[in-house]
């Protein structure tokens, strides 16, 4: 079993100050993989410390060395790529052919968008006479789910180290490993002592700790709305800056007569990939009424054919899903749709035959489903699929933006018209024709979805703070 019982602090391991300790269960197995420390508010205070001290030095580094640190970042994570796989594929039950690619490789995506941003931005503007210094926001702790795990991480630690802050890490107590492996990478890389810190252990501990610090300056979290609600409450008593990345429920709008084959196999293969956990996937399928029940028929023969098998097997199938307590809520989601009227067109309760063992999603397809019962509305983070009908365009938009969340949505159909619909649509990507994440434009949520932007040029700007300056400038 791999243990991970230390926090990286002012560039060294060292043990925690709390005793008690999780097992990370493989969701494949159902066996220990992975035991965790949980660490404390003591722990926090000294990765705070430890920040506080890197700060004024490296706050000042300039574009150059950043820059230079990034690219040893950049080579160091590119060695670590297999061990990063493994550990996701364990610890989260990612198959292992998606977590040695999207999974690891969105790190590597990050990395480069983020070098890129940064040999492009200005570090000062001019407003007229006067000047605007964009500068580090300060010590900014980043709080991360495990569902994306090195996606996650990296779009912070990336972008906040480059803008000259100083960073506190909490990683999901579900995956320390990757963790702790990109912690060793940024170690090889050389980054100061100080400037990356990483504290292992859940949200009432660890996570509340870092909200209420008085000594962080910003924190930036991705995870539930309901645990992103929380830390920003525990972070008003001390004005934090907090940068919210939260759930959603993304619609997947096929406009009328859009011919179903271009339409919903690309659609279908992004609401399977990574069993559902992506807080992006579409999840909502929304189809006009002439092609509803074609529709339907054409998704569950994708789904019922998609195998579900063992994650470290090479292979295109899905894995399972985190762990007992994400299955047993997409059991139960399912069976309120079930009960409130939904048709069930593939999959539904229980495992997949063949499998016993392990936390396994059959693929499934709720149709006849209205966008007021319980699996439209609420996130369900599993391979599960829910078409609604509507009548005309107008309907289409009415119902995608009836959502508390606004993270994205899909258009499938003529351009011409999806970019018109585009605009209609209260979320903060939309994607058209299958287009998908781009890691220089910026990604985030509107309404309930969070606050503010991650990736690329955007990413970077939200870790600054502006500073005017202002009378008697030299030129
Ligand atoms: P989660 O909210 O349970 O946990 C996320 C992180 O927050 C973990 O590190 C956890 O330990 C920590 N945490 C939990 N409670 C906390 C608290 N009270 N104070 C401080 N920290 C706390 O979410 P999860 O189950 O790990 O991830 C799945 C969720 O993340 C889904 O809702 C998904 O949509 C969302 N997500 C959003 C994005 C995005 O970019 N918008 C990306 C990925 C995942």
């Amino acid at each position: 079993m791999n243990k991970y019982l230390q926090h990286y602090i002012g560039g060294h391991w060292v043990d925690s100050e709390g005793s008690e300790t999780r097992t990370v269960i493989n969701p494949a197995t159902e066996d220990a993989v992975s035991e965790v420390v949980m660490g404390t508010a003591g722990d926090v205070d000294k990765a705070v410390q430890a920040a506080k001290q890197a700060f004024p030095s490296y706050s000042q580094s300039t574009k150059e060395e950043r820059l230079a640190l990034l690219k040893r970042i950049q080579d160091e994570y590119a060695k670590r790529v297999p061990d990063i796989a493994q550990a996701i594929t364990e610890e989260m039950g990612c198959p292992i052919n998606t977590s040695s690619t999207a999974q690891s490789g969105a790190g590597l995506g990050h990395i480069a968008s983020t070098i890129n941003a940064l040999e492009n931005f200005e570090m000062v503007e001019s407003t007229g006479d006067n000047r605007v210094m964009f500068e580090a926001a300060g010590i900014v702790a980043l709080i991360t789910p495990w569902n994306w795990p090195m996606n996650q991480i990296v779009a912070k630690v990336a972008p906040a180290i480059a803008a000259g802050n100083c960073v506190i890490l909490k990683p999901s107590e579900q995956t320390p490993g990757s963790a702790q492996i990109f912690a060793e990478v940024l170690d090889a890389a050389g980054v100061p002592a100080g400037v990356f810190n990483l504290v292992q252990g859940d949200g009432p501990g660890v996570g509340t700790a870092l909200a209420q610090h008085p000594g962080i300056d910003m924190i930036s979290f991705t995870g539930s709305t309901r645990a992103g609600i929380q830390v920003a409450k525990n972070a008003a008593d001390t004005v934090k800056r907090v940068h919210q990345e939260l759930g959603g429920k993304s619609p997947f709008i096929v406009l009328p007569g859009t011919p179903l084959d271009k339409a919903l196999p690309a659609g279908a293969g992004g609401m399977l990939l990574n069993s559902g956990q992506s807080c992006v996937a579409p999840t909502r399928f929304l189809i006009q009424k002439d092609q509803y029940d074609d529709a339907v028929k054409m998704l569950a023969d994708i789904f019922g054919s998609k195998a579900v098998a063992d994650p470290s097997k090479e292979g295109d199938h899905i894995g399972p899903v985190v762990n007992k307590a994400q299955y047993d809520k997409i059991q139960n989601l399912i069976e309120a749709g079930i009960k409130e009227g939904a048709t069930v067109a593939t999959g539904g309760l229980g495992r997949p035959e063949g499998l016993e063992k392990g936390y396994y999603v059959q693929p499934t397809i709720l149709a006849n489903v209205s966008n007021d019962m319980t699996p439209a509305r609420e996130e369900i983070f599993g391979p599960v699929l829910v078409v609604i009908p509507y009548d005309d365009v107008d309907e289409a938009v009415e119902i995608a933006n009836d959502t508390p969340y606004g993270l994205g949505a899909y258009i499938a159909g003529d351009p011409s018209l999806a970019v018109k619909v585009a605009p209609r649509i209260r979320a903060g990507s939309v994607f058209i024709n299958s287009g998908g994440l781009d890691f220089a434009s910026p990604f985030g949520g509107y309404k309930q979805s969070g606050n503010g932007r991650e990736f690329g040029k955007f990413g970077l700007e939200e870790f600054m703070e502006k500073k005017a300056l202002i009378g008697d400038i030299p030129a």
